[in-house]
């Protein structure tokens, strides 16, 4: 089985002002696709993986053979997150989180405004290339980030939220600024997913 390009729900176009067309098209054709390419790359030099899950290889990484598992750390790591990603974002601008997330946060984050700050603190302050994520664990909801293309799954933790901070996420359109992409991405939440992510944590 070889892994393959998700079609995305909105057009390249569909993000805009907060994600530029030209962005989203090189995001997906080009680094999305080459995750992809050089995953399944990597399963080929290890057949005996070839019927697990991308899941199952994310959460097992330890038991990986050595000549593949930093591959699959990285590209299916990529190749999850990107997924992941496509689908917390609408077009459909001011959304908001369910009731059942709303109350979840407002007990375990304070509330939806010092989520956000610490969310926006988290994603700015990854050095390098990384991803800032929403995570329920063990029941609670924590905010944390990842170098490169790691998972918070490999840790045992489920992602219901993520933002991409590599350069190649914004580079095009924000140049250096970090923040304002950071900013101007919360416009394009899709927390209907968020909410819909958080429930199949819970259960
Ligand atoms: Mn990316």
């Amino acid at each position: 089985m070889k892994f393959e390009l998700p079609k995305l729900n909105f057009s390249y176009t569909a993000l805009e002002p907060y994600i530029d067309a030209q962005t989203m098209e090189i995001h997906h054709t080009k680094h999305h696709q080459a995750y992809i390419n050089n995953l399944n790359k990597a399963l080929e030099d290890a057949p005996e993986l070839g019927d697990k899950t991308l899941d199952y290889l994310l959460t097992n990484l330890e038991t990986l053979p050595n000549n593949v598992r930093n591959a699959i750390r990285n590209n299916g790591g990529g190749h999850y997150n990107h997924t992941f990603f496509w689908e917390i974002l609408t077009p459909e601008t001011g959304t908001a989180p369910g009731n059942s997330l709303m109350t979840k946060i407002n007990e375990d984050l304070t509330n939806m405004a010092t989520f956000k700050e610490a969310f926006s603190q988290a994603a700015l302050t990854r050095f390098g290339s990384g991803w800032a994520w929403l995570v329920v664990q063990e029941g609670k909801l924590s905010v944390e980030s990842t170098p490169n293309q790691d998972n918070p799954i490999s840790e045992g933790k489920f992602p219901i939220l993520g933002l991409d901070v590599w350069e190649h996420a914004y580079y095009l359109k924000y140049q250096n600024k970090r923040n304002e992409y950071i900013e101007n991405w919360w416009n394009v939440v899709n927390w209907a997913k968020v909410t819909e992510n958080f429930e199949s944590a819970k259960a």
